[in-house]
């Protein structure tokens, strides 16, 4: 990255069942959406990563749940960084973490700036309070994250168009989740429109997103024991193949290791 054409990274820290961040972040700052590693671990992939902790301006919260949310306290503390969430969303962890401290509360459908970015969360259909994905705007350049998501509603594809780069959730291949050993209970859960989507309806939403500005994808939030990276490569490339988009540089965002940054 050079001052003439400056960029703006993605850098996904982990992602999966047992853990969400995502760093995004310009030459002057930056922030976290999620934080559901512990303070520790996250500040140890930040390290790896070559990103300097003192760039977090904020970390933002997309839902309540325990993936995304384990080591929001600590890293907000730690990082002396202030904690953005919807109202609901910082009720329903307030209701674990008594000492959460001060969130500053957005509305779903309401930009707002963190540092250099506009971040624009908007409702996802997922089994949580008041879940969102977002859209980032820096300069020309639009990212949209979604990572878990029951169904691709009308607003998520709307909000997910013309974006320079997307990480969206490819959490399960159907066939090795109705063979697990799960309850059929969470079964039922996962594959609800409040749940999250397969490889195949991610392939789906990705073919009603996909235009000519998209470039980068991150495939994200794969299941570790109902899902295999390989199947998520495997489906993404043969998507892209049927669509003649093999300009599209693909990327499958691991549970136990960061992803190397993704810059557009
Ligand atoms: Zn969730
Ligand atoms: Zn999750």
């Amino acid at each position: 990255m050079t001052s003439d054409n400056p960029q703006v990274g993605v850098t996904v820290l982990g992602s999966g069942s047992s853990g969400n961040a995502i760093v995004v972040h310009t030459e002057t700052d930056g922030f976290l959406i999620d934080a559901g590693f512990s303070a520790r671990e996250l500040k140890r992939r930040m390290r790896e990563a070559g990103i300097d902790e003192s760039l977090i301006r904020a970390i933002i919260v997309s839902h309540e749940h325990g993936d995304h949310v384990r080591g929001l306290r600590v890293c907000a503390k730690q990082l002396q960084v202030p904690i953005y969430a919807n109202r609901r969303t910082a009720d329903a962890i307030r209701q674990r973490e008594k000492d959460l401290g001060q969130v500053h509360v957005f509305a779903s459908g309401n930009p707002f700036r963190v540092g250099e970015c506009q971040v624009e969360p908007f409702s996802i259909p997922h089994d949580a309070n008041d879940p969102v994905g977002f859209v980032i705007r820096w300069h020309d350049r639009k990212i949209g994250l979604a990572t878990d998501l029951g169904h691709a509603s009308h607003l998520v594809c709307y909000q997910l168009k013309s974006c320079d780069l997307l990480v969206v959730e490819s959490n399960h291949d159907i066939q090795m989740l109705s063979r697990s050993e799960r309850p059929w209970s969470l079964k039922q859960r996962i594959l609800s429109r409040h749940g999250h989507l397969s490889n195949a309806a991610s392939m789906e939403l990705l073919q009603r997103v996909l235009d000519e500005r998209t470039k980068h994808l991150v495939l994200a939030h794969a299941s570790q024991e109902c899902n295999r990276y390989e199947l998520v490569e495997e489906s993404i490339q043969t998507c892209l193949a049927g669509l003649g988009r093999e300009d599209i540089s693909a990327y499958v965002a691991k549970q136990d290791s960061w992803l190397p940054t993704v810059w557009v």
